[in-house]
């Protein structure tokens, strides 16, 4: 039976990559929906070439541009509203959520709730709202399947023992462009020096992330709420060839791996045929060529990002919501000129201790923490 297939942020990196690997699993699947926030061109390229179903944009002026530029059959949706009817109304077995940031977080609610199989990339949503979205999938039958390299590799070295028999699980991390930096030069970073990262070619805002160490540091909390881990079962180590995506450590001490080139295609395909392995043409691992794995212990104090990371997968509630709008907030800020690559964590540090802590919050408390969060770091640059 073919899989039908959704795409939430079809136009950014992950999305590219998901539609290289639909075009290489030929007649197993068929795109039924395409959404992105911009970039209406390249949506309207994917539509005429997929002939999805249902296409949305975010944007209001790129969705004028897509009515004149389809010739096709597809219903066209807009707005936030407009991705939320994607997710209802095109006949769907798969979501891919591949938006960046909490703006991904009410369509892939909502692919939840219908009991969708969902193949996650978009962590900030987890981040945010962990708490109603784990909840609300095992209620709803939705199955979530991690894209990120990471949690494809623990969900996949999951598979050789029982949940109750993992002792720890180890994040790996590249270290990214700043790996070797001093603090100081770390400070005062340029966005191209930013944007360098040594081993994977990403979307710009996960880049960022990664140059903070904030994408670890929100992995965490995403690997707490995929795998129902205690925060301290979660540890990051540094591994700058990013060959060993992680690791998870068994209650007997055996510590299963999963290895590979880093190429977000890999995950991507395991998430859409798990529980099969189809065959693929990507490049094979070179273990002789690699030659040497190398893992040390993150600095905490050049990178304090992974510190409020722990703290907050520790502290739950609304903690993780705060630190994810706060840090997308002033990553948006860095990327305009308005602050220096230092103060991305800086920022996030200060609005995350500041504000008023819920253990239990509704949906509506944590997308109010995520508007106050936005404010405050608005509001801490004006001053
Ligand atoms: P990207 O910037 O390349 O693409 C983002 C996509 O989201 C685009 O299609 C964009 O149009 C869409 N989008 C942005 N704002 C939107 C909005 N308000 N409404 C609707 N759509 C919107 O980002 P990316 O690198 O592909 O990352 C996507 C997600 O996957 C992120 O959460 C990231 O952390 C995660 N991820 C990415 C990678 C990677 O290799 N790129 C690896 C692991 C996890
Ligand atoms: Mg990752």
């Amino acid at each position: 039976m073919r899989q039908r297939i959704v795409i939430l942020g079809s136009t950014g990196s992950i999305g590219r990559h998901t539609l290289d690997v639909i075009d290489h699993l030929g007649s197993r699947c068929s795109v039924v929906g395409l959404a992105a926030g911009t970039r209406s061109e390249v949506l309207a390229e994917q539509a005429q070439k997929y002939h999805p179903t249902h296409v949305a944009i975010a944007d209001a002026s790129g969705f004028q541009h897509l009515c004149g530029a389809l010739d096709n059959e597809a219903t066209l949706l807009n707005g936030d509203r407009g991705l939320v009817e994607l997710v209802e109304k095109s006949d769907c077995d798969c979501v891919v959520a591949a938006i960046v940031g909490a703006a991904g977080l009410p369509a892939t609610l909502r692919a939840v709730e219908l009991g969708k199989t969902i193949a996650v990339a978009n962590k900030e949503t987890l981040v945010t709202a962990g708490s109603i979205i784990m909840p609300q999938a095992k209620r709803a039958g939705a199955r979530l399947i991690p894209i990120d390299s990471e949690h494809s590799a623990i969900f996949q070295a999951m598979r050789a023992g029982h949940p109750s028999e993992v002792r720890k699980v180890y994040l790996t991390a590249s270290g990214g462009p700043f790996r070797t930096a001093s603090i100081e030069e770390m400070r005062n970073a340029t966005l191209d020096d930013a944007l360098n990262h040594p081993t994977w070619s990403m979307g710009p805002k996960i880049t960022i992330d990664s140059a903070t160490m904030m994408n670890k540091a929100l992995e965490i909390i995403e690997a707490k709420w995929l795998f129902d881990l205690k925060p301290n079962q979660i540890e990051v180590v540094i591994h700058p060839e990013s060959i060993i995506h992680s690791l998870v450590e068994f209650c007997d001490g055996s510590v299963v791996a999963q290895l590979g080139t880093p190429d977000m295609r890999t995950p991507i395909q395991y998430a859409l045929t798990c529980p099969q392995r189809l065959p693929r043409s990507s490049e094979p691992l070179d273990l002789v060529g690699t030659g040497q794995m190398n893992f040390h212990a993150p600095d905490l104090d050049k990178f304090p990002a992974l510190r409020l990371g722990h703290e907050a997968a520790r502290r739950g509630g609304t903690a993780g919501a705060v630190l994810n709008a706060a840090n997308e907030t002033a990553v948006e800020l860095f990327r305009g000129g308005d602050i220096r690559f230092g103060e991305i964590v800086e920022l996030s540090a200060q609005v995350f201790e500041r504000h008023a802590f819920v253990a239990e919050p509704t949906l509506e408390q944590l997308l109010a923490v995520d508007r106050w969060a936005r404010s405050e770091v608005n509001q801490c640059v004006i001053c």
